[in-house]
């Protein structure tokens, strides 16, 4: 990327006062619900699959940060941009001083815009010239009739940016005849096609209905077209993905629901965008769809962070079932319930809309996707009369939970789904387990846990409470590495590197003890830029972790004395565990009695030298 390139003074001065604008918080919870706690902000991180709140927003430092310390990610209101909302540092800087009235005095015009701008432009473009047709071509009366027929009024129409492309070939391309670099645009964006053999260009969408599909900052990225004569085929066309509209990952509605799913932490998806249209409508509106495709994970991540429930609205049984089974894998991997809701025969979700009551009863009886799967599943075994058949049904069906991870499931869930399992098989809870590991793929977690080597000592022979020890003790030295060195040069208790038995313990002890000991510092930037990406990560988090203790200790000192005491108690305490374990492995009783006077011998040792220091 040739950004660095196009940065000049007067960009520098656009980045600060731009950065000096925005309100680092405000900013993330419009996307990521934040709570305060304490001096900083936590929430769920958008960048991993992240469970519990690992990302925080530091707003007390001189420049605001966020800093997820699961994940890794970390940066100012431009990274947060350009990351969250895939905007390259262009669009992203333009993005904020845009909202914040910040007029730019560097030099960003078309040509230096990436090509992802200029097709966000173009969609601009046309999106305002659909619904300028709207209202000014034979066509448009047509359509606003027909929405008009499905019960929309003027206002949605407006609300939605719903507009027309006439039956035109060249309603798009005659505006851009002769400038070769917006006609390429047009057609990366697929707002416009090209006949290789006639080398003529022209309009996609002709005759239609156009629904602009938007990205979370209400910019369009796509389109939808709805015929507007019933004999046109196909009935809908949609833009073609690029490098703005991955469907996968897109909602329709959802920069107009997002607020209603956050409040409600709850998100409604329907099939198609009338249906999300007349919802809203109707006041239900924390509604939105996906596009053709089942939900995804990468929906279900976008979710996940605004709300934790989802209900799927399906119209027809058979849909409802394929799509649940996609629902199951989702509510496996995902920290959020799936819901499933089969409407009432020839009942869409746009006719129910305007009967609220049946609607929200739907909604009420919606059943976790699980329970869906496993309702089926008893039927199908009701259907099958034969005791091989019922067996080879119950074998795929608990093959297929093996598959989807039901031993990884939070332990609610797991529970759930192992009564299920005992009812079904007529087996104890007890027995279900077994069951289940028996039917463990090769490539299970067993064998990913190998592979991981330790280069100083295996993990797991390291207790918990050491690494926890280990941990907390350089959170504090990580946190105020100048209260921390006076103190261990004053009181050091002869720790050094080789104390720490965790590897990446000792990575971080190894770049900062000597340090610390010679009273030479470091700063966090330093240890970033030196430090491994594993151990970095690690010593950020503890960073934070460092604060919350001295915090809580309300000072530096006593939190340094606390944890280097715990850390001190356990290694003695093993020490003369293993001492005692010594003894205990030797079987002749001369060897024995010289094995326990060495390991009193060395646990005297060590006692002297912690009174000493
Ligand atoms: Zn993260």
């Amino acid at each position: 990327m040739n950004i660095g390139n196009q940065t000049g003074m007067s960009d520098r001065s656009d980045k600060e006062r731009v950065r000096e604008a925005v309100d680092l918080v405000a900013l993330i919870s419009e996307f990521v619900p934040l709570d305060q706690k304490g001096r900083e902000w936590v929430g769920i991180c958008p960048f991993h699959d992240d469970h519990k709140p690992s990302m925080r927003v530091v707003t007390h430092k001189e420049q605001p940060f966020y800093k997820c310390f699961s994940c890794g990610a970390s940066g100012d209101c431009f990274e947060f941009v350009k990351n969250y909302l895939k905007k390259d540092f262009g669009e992203a800087l333009r993005f904020l001083a845009e909202r914040h009235g910040i007029e730019l005095t560097g030099s960003r015009n078309e040509e230096g815009l990436s090509s992802r701008s200029k097709m966000s432009r173009a969609m601009q473009w046309a999106s305002a010239l659909y619904v300028d047709a709207l209202s000014s071509t034979p066509e448009g009366a047509n359509a606003t009739e027909q929405l008009h027929a499905r019960g929309f009024t003027d206002e949605t129409i407006k609300q939605f940016s719903i507009g027309v492309a006439p039956d035109s070939w060249s309603f798009l391309t005659e505006k851009l005849q002769g400038n070769t670099e917006r006609l390429e645009t047009g057609l990366e964006a697929g707002l416009l096609k090209k006949n290789e053999e006639k080398n003529r260009v022209y309009d996609a969408f002709r005759h239609r209905i156009m629904f602009p599909i938007l990205d979370e900052t209400s910019g369009t990225i796509a389109f939808g077209g709805r015929r507007l004569n019933e004999e046109d085929e196909p009935k809908y066309i949609n833009s073609p993905e690029s490098v703005l509209f991955h469907k996968s990952k897109t909602l329709y509605g959802y920069s107009h629901a997002r607020t209603t799913i956050r409040n409600e932490k709850k998100a409604i998806v329907v099939e198609g965008y009338t249906d999300v249209i007349a919802c809203h409508q109707a006041g239900i509106t924390n509604v939105v769809a996906t596009l053709g495709t089942a939900l995804t994970s990468e929906h279900a991540d976008k979710l996940s962070r605004v709300c934790n429930e989802v209900v799927l609205l399906f119209d027809g049984d058979n849909a409802g079932q394929l799509a649940a089974d996609r629902a199951v894998e989702v509510f496996f991997q995902k920290n959020i319930d799936v819901q499933i809701s089969v409407l009432p025969d020839g009942k869409d979700p746009a006719d129910l809309a305007s009967e609220l009551e049946e609607f929200n009863q739907c909604i009420d009886t919606a059943v976790d996707a699980l329970t869906f799967k496993f309702n089926r599943l008893e039927s199908s075994l009701q259907n099958e009369t034969t005791i091989s058949g019922k067996s080879s049904l119950i074998d795929s069906f608990l093959n297929e939970l093996t598959r989807l991870g039901v031993e990884k499931l939070v332990s609610t869930r797991k529970s759930y789904v192992y009564e299920r399992i005992a009812t079904l098989l007529s087996i104890p809870m007890a027995d279900v387990g077994k069951e289940l590991r028996s039917r463990r793929p090769a490539t299970s977690q067993v064998a990913k846990t190998e592979s991981v080597s330790e280069p100083v000592i295996q993990t797991s022979s390291i207790s918990k409470a050491r690494r926890i020890a280990e941990h907390e003790l350089l959170s504090i030295l990580l946190f105020d590495p100048t209260e921390s060195s006076a103190a261990l040069r004053e009181n050091g208790s002869g720790i050094t590197v080789e104390s720490f038995l965790d590897p990446i313990a000792q990575r971080i002890a190894l770049y900062i003890l000597p340090k610390l000991q010679a009273g030479t510092l470091f700063t966090m930037p330093e240890l970033i830029t030196d430090l491994d990406d594993e151990s970095e990560n690690v010593a950020t988090s503890l960073y934070f972790e460092g604060q919350r203790i001295c915090e809580t200790y309300e000072s530096v000192l006593y939190a340094f004395k606390m944890t280097m005491s715990a850390f001190i108690n356990i290694i003695e305490q093993q020490a003369i565990d293993e001492a005692v374990k010594g003894v205990q492995n030797e079987t002749n009783s001369e060897d024995k009695a010289k094995a326990a006077e060495e390991a009193i011998e060395s646990i005297r040792r060590q006692q002297a030298t912690r009174n000493a220091s």
